[in-house]
């Protein structure tokens, strides 16, 4: 069954409720990377999903290709399909990080992880963050201009230096660590009190060296195998 991670071994961090600190480890985009130029400085990736009942496949349209799930899901709304359209297609976008949690020495002694939340819980608070530090946090007031509306925004380091600004939030010599609470399990789950807080030291030559291209992580199926799989999975209900 395809599924949206390559293999089972990544260091996925399982994130219990209660209170959290953890840094974000920048890396170096590669060819192929949907939302960054190689060799551009990257912090997150966002990529859309389609789930099914028990899988989740990437959809192709992050990378600019014809996904068979959306052609399909455009046939049905021109069709006014629409319960067909919500059994089917359930759409997440998902943010995934590359991390050291801070939470206690052991959890820090993992080295990286990597964080894998909905975007609603992490990425979106994120910008929200920057936003309201505005007025409030004057070394983060430059990030605005940077900053594209939810869903489809990307910091890049290159914008911070040619504008001679201040370094972002996950610049690894003088960015912040992030705080959240988790509560709540199921639909009932919750991301909330996020924060920047002043990192005691630099982020460590050794650590930057372990941080994952997040997108090679991930299982691109080809149309073929995108359209073979959910003709399968329509084919069960
Ligand atoms: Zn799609």
């Amino acid at each position: 069954m395809l599924n949206y991670f390559k293999c089972d071994d990544i260091p996925l961090w399982q994130i219990a409720n209660g209170s959290h600190l953890f840094d974000i480890i920048p890396y170096f985009a590669d060819l192929h990377d949907p939302e960054t130029p190689k060799g551009e400085k990257s912090y997150v990736l966002n990529i859309d999903l389609h789930y099914f009942s028990g899988a989740a496949l990437v959809c192709l349209r992050n990378y600019g290709e014809r996904c068979p799930v959306c052609d399909y899901v455009d046939s049905l709304q021109q069709e006014g399909d629409c319960q067909n359209l919500y059994s089917l297609y359930k759409f997440r976008r998902r943010s995934l990080y590359n991390v050291v949690v801070l939470d206690s020495k052991s959890s820090e002694k993992k080295g990286i992880q990597i964080m894998n939340t909905l975007h609603w819980f992490m990425q979106r608070n994120l910008i929200a963050l920057i936003r309201r530090n505005l007025s409030v946090t004057p070394e983060l007031s430059s990030v605005s201009p940077s900053v594209k509306e939810v869903g489809e925004y990307l910091m890049r380091m290159e914008a911070f230096e040619k504008k001679k600004v201040p370094a972002p939030f996950y610049d690894e010599d003088k960015g912040y660590s992030i705080a959240f609470t988790k509560s709540g399990r199921g639909i009932q789950t919750k991301y909330t009190d996020h924060r920047f807080v002043k990192r005691a030291a630099p982020i460590s030559k050794e650590i930057l060296s372990q941080a994952f291209i997040l997108y090679k992580l991930l299982c691109i199926p080809d149309f073929d195998e995108a359209y073979n799989f959910l003709y399968s999975m329509k084919d069960k209900r």
